[in-house]
């Protein structure tokens, strides 16, 4: 069967999403946060005392924290050569500076031209300029109309919030455990709200250029986890916004959620503490092992895939 079509959100039921309108406003528990990084300090403390001391701090983001519970070794081949940049990664990369643009100053007058300017001024720290400057014309073409169109979504449909809002982009989240010697670390592509008082009150955005996917979830929860550490209260809602579609996946923050994001960074730092310990890591063979780069060597991996000369 066919899936449904996409209806994009227009602006003011995008809001109301966002806002989680007709829904109230949790009271934030004095002790949820404290208790959090108790638990979280307990569980840690352990595997991050044997960690090498020229491996410190351990850092756990949401890519290292997504590989390391998927596969170890597919982790430590990605940090030995790390992927270069796709034209995904570019358009993604693009997109997100676009997306930066029109929530802090409301205009876009060439989707490319202003991405690649945003991007070359900030360093071109993932190489995304230089990717783009180095495609041949009938490449680039075809990644400014992809550009263009998302840029078309997000203006048409992203309301260009309020001061009142206290809009923040690329909100850094910086939290040390266990004395520093782990730091959970993130940045947030949008930030909306007061800091929380009495009751929740900060939505935090993450913007995807890409398809709708499950781990997409999983990295908003690990964010709302960080806000919950870093600033004692947790956000109020958690949103993913797909900008080829217009669509707008939002939720709200029960401590269940917080509660399972603790567990998956406790199994991911746990383990990376491990690997910066000088463990061997371990081979998980999972539906991405055809992609990885590892695999040439990779028996499990091999096998997974249906190679016939895997050992
Ligand atoms: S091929 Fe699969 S099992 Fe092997 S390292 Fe890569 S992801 Fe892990």
């Amino acid at each position: 069967m066919r899936p449904p079509p996409v209806v994009p959100l227009v602006a003011g039921s995008l809001l109301a999403r966002l806002r989680g309108d007709g829904l109230d406003r949790p009271p934030v528990d004095p002790g949820l946060a404290g208790g959090l990084r108790d638990w979280l300090e307990d569980g840690l403390a352990g595997p991050a005392g044997d960690v090498f001391d020229h491996n410190l701090p351990v850092r756990v983001s949401k890519k290292g924290l997504s590989q390391v519970v998927t596969c170890e070794a597919q982790l430590v081949a990605d940090r030995e050569v790390p992927a270069g940049v796709t034209p995904e990664l570019a358009r993604g990369s693009l997109v997100d500076a676009l997306f930066r643009q029109w929530v802090t100053v409301g205009v876009v007058e060439d989707p490319v031209g202003d991405a690649l300017a945003a991007l070359a001024a900030e360093g071109d720290r993932d190489g995304t300029v230089a990717f783009v400057v180095g495609l041949d014309p009938g490449e680039r073409a075809g990644l400014a109309a992809e550009v263009t169109a998302h840029t078309a979504v997000v203006t048409g449909g992203w309301p260009v919030p309020s001061p009142a809002w206290l809009p923040r982009t690329q909100e850094r989240l910086v939290v040390p455990l266990v004395g520093g010697r782990i730091v959970l670390s993130g940045v947030v592509d949008l930030a909306l709200g007061d800091p929380a008082g009495e009751s929740a009150s900060v939505c935090l955005v993450e913007v995807k250029s890409g398809r709708r996917r499950a781990e997409h979830r999983a990295d908003l929860h690990f964010y709302a986890l960080l806000e919950t550490l870093r600033s004692g209260a947790p956000p109020f809602r958690v949103a993913t916004y797909y900008t080829g579609t217009g669509e707008l996946d939002a939720e709200a923050v029960p401590e269940e959620l917080l509660v399972s994001a603790l567990e998956r960074v406790l199994v991911a730092a746990s383990r990376l503490c491990r690997l910066a310990s000088g463990a061997e890591p371990a081979r998980s063979p999972n539906p991405e092992c055809s992609w990885c780069g590892a695999l040439p060597g990779c028996g499990p991996g091999l096998a997974r895939v249906g190679n016939p000369e895997a050992r």
